[in-house]
């Protein structure tokens, strides 16, 4: 599968997200972070900052160092466990980049986010400006989940898909995974001889996926799988994307010495970049059914009016990302809707003149304005 497109060099970026796993942080044996490794990271990290280049880190390692220093025991920890546990760990986490930065004369600003932050707009773009400034003051965020008060339910859960929320919501042009494996294989390698690495993925095809779901078991702890769920968000906003391993000094060096790794290659503009907020959501609150006039008409580029919902689930909130499906029930595409939930029911089928005499007040025209709308492809 090698592939005869051109990659771009790493002195082409100017804002990197670099994701860092836990494995590679952290020496469980030992109960210690791998220095001398992380040294040469940041070393790396420092040619690129000099350079101009805007670097935001998303660091994983709070749990396994935190459950390693309070002496917990093996295996699943419970919620409360893993919650302390991330607190005693980010703060060592946190100390020793920040530590490892100034030997570069860089700073670091900690910045822990909760899913709600990247999947809420008004929040998204708060903490948007928040890395913004940190980097507009030369300072590297040091990002991660706030594992602190993340439940089983609110929470990203692994940082590959966290990072990627990031890369976008930053508009970085380069995510880069530094992961157990120096990119993607048809097969995981270490079971299968016959297993090829694959370079370049220009599109994030049914094929790419299904290999990914085959490597999985024989990967880090995220996995191939999440990897390409990060590789769909970043490359759907204009970002590219590339694995490779963090088990060599230097890594990112080794990427400029044309050291093995898998490019996901981006071809959207990254102008679109809230609609790919939009297209990326996590977690949609709801549905809403549209009639094939709608459908129609949506293709296009008009907003959807409530006059062509037939129906809709969900309990969501003016303001929530919403999945807009056809009449044949495949996703046409997702969108902030204007309305809550009952206010919506009670609207939808009716015409826009109709809005003020039902709810009582004269509400947005449209369900789902054009501009907060991504259709998928046909
Ligand atoms: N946020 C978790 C931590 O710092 C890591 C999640 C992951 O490894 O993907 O421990």
């Amino acid at each position: 599968m090698d592939s005869p497109l051109s990659v771009p060099a790493l002195a082409d970026f100017r804002r990197i997200v670099i994701k860092v796993g836990s494995a590679l942080l952290v020496d469980r044996d030992r109960g210690r972070i791998r220095l001398p490794w992380l040294y040469s990271l940041v070393e790396d990290i420092g040619v690129l900052h000099r350079r101009g280049c805007q670097v935001m880190v998303v660091s994983s390692g709070s749990v396994g160092m935190g459950r390693t220093m309070l002496d917990l025991p093996p295996g699943q920890l419970k919620l409360e466990d893993g919650q302390a546990a991330a607190a005693v760990g980010q703060v060592a986490i946190s100390r020793t980049w920040a530590e490892a930065l100034a030997y570069q004369d860089i700073k670091a600003g900690q910045v822990l986010l909760t899913l709600g932050d990247t999947e809420e707009r008004r929040r998204y773009l708060n903490a948007r400006s928040t890395l913004k400034r940190l980097m507009k003051l030369r300072a590297v965020p040091i990002i991660n989940e706030n594992d602190t008060v993340a439940t089983n339910e609110i929470r990203y859960g692994d940082n590959d898909r966290l990072a990627a929320r990031v890369a976008t919501m930053a508009s970085a042009d380069l995510l880069i995974l530094l992961s157990d494996i120096d990119g993607l294989y048809t097969a995981p390698p270490a079971l299968n001889p016959k297993a090829e690495h694959i370079p370049v993925v220009p599109r994030i095809s049914a094929e790419i996926e299904a290999m990914a779901g085959a490597a999985a078991s024989e990967l880090s702890r995220g996995g191939m799988f999440t990897k390409i769920e990060a590789g769909k968000i970043a490359t759907a906003a204009g970002t590219h994307m590339l694995i490779t391993t963090g088990h060599v000094k230097n890594p990112l060096r080794r990427i400029q010495e044309g050291g093995r790794c898998t490019w996901f290659l981006s071809s959207v503009s990254s102008s679109s970049a809230r609609k790919s907020w939009i297209a990326g959501a996590l977690e949609p609150h709801g549905t809403l059914h549209l009639d094939k006039g709608a459908v129609e008409a949506l293709r296009r580029g008009a907003s959807l009016l409530p006059a062509g919902i037939r129906w809709l689930e969900g309990d969501f909130q003016r303001g929530d990302a919403v999945i807009l499906r056809g009449p044949d029930g495949g996703e046409v595409g997702r969108g902030l809707v204007a309305y809550d939930a009952p206010d919506a029911e009670r609207i939808i089928g009716h015409p826009t003149s109709d809005i003020e005499q039902l709810l009582g007040i004269k509400g947005r025209s449209e369900m789902v304005h054009r501009d907060d709308m991504a259709l998928s492809s046909e």
